[in-house]
């Protein structure tokens, strides 16, 4: 019998480390990545409607309204998966509510939200340290001490310069904390209540808390 789909939440601060292993599971486990971060940079960079609405609260670090980031989602489910690594979604309690009706009327439940943890002042020097390659089929992520470029500052893949986002500038790095705890630090007990949380320690080398993950997620 083909092994269960996985189908899963991963939860924890901005600079967590959830796009790194969000990556590592898509690999790991052949299903797809959902990162509304992701799709919301995507609309930008197309210029859409979306994108615009988007773009004043993603660059001051708050959350985007509940009501534009449900209908990306929507989008996406309606493509056919029927697994997914939800990352950077939900964020707060509505989503995770609609989130929940979406996913049964689809009949694909989720099993587990994996909450990576780690202290803000580790989360401070991760965020500000990381840089991505801006190339739209490339996407590659680095820090500028754990996982240095190979030449300072371009990309190992494609050589494209790499870049700051605005919203891992210092400054912005602790609104989105803020906005962490007021509106994403409540699905913890949310997640709990149901049985569905499960929470691993996000600091050390990746493939270590890459481990804890496939650990705590508890099937192949
Ligand atoms: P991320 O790459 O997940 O850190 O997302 C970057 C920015 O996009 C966030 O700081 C928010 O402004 C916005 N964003 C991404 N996902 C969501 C979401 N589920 N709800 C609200 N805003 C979001």
């Amino acid at each position: 019998m083909a092994a269960k789909p996985l189908r899963i939440v991963l939860l924890g601060p901005p600079g967590a480390g959830k796009g790194t292993q969000a990556q590592k599971l898509v690999s790991h486990y052949k299903v797809p990545q959902l990162s509304t971060g992701d799709i919301l940079r995507a609309e930008r960079k197309a210029g859409t409607d979306i994108g615009k609405q988007a773009q004043a609260a993603m660059d001051s670090g708050k959350l985007v309204p509940d009501d534009l980031i449900l209908k990306l989602v929507e989008r996406e489910l309606a493509k056919g998966i029927t697994g997914y690594i939800l990352d950077g979604f939900p964020r707060t309690i509505p989503q995770a509510e609609a989130l929940d009706k979406m996913l049964s009327s689809r009949t694909m439940p989720l099993e587990k939200a994996i909450e990576l943890t780690a202290d803000y002042d580790e989360i401070t020097r991760r965020a500000t340290g990381r840089r991505s390659c801006p190339n739209a089929t490339c996407g590659a992520m680095y820090h500028v001490d754990s996982n240095p470029p190979k030449k300072a500052n371009v990309c190992d893949k494609c050589q494209t310069p790499l870049v700051q986002r605005v919203d891992d500038k210092a400054e912005t790095v602790v609104k989105r904390l803020e906005e962490y705890e007021a509106k994403t630090a409540p699905l913890r007990p949310f997640y709990e209540s149901s049985g569905r949380l499960a929470r691993v320690n996000g600091v050390g080398a990746i493939d270590d808390i890459f481990n804890r993950i496939t650990a705590a997620i508890g099937h192949s």
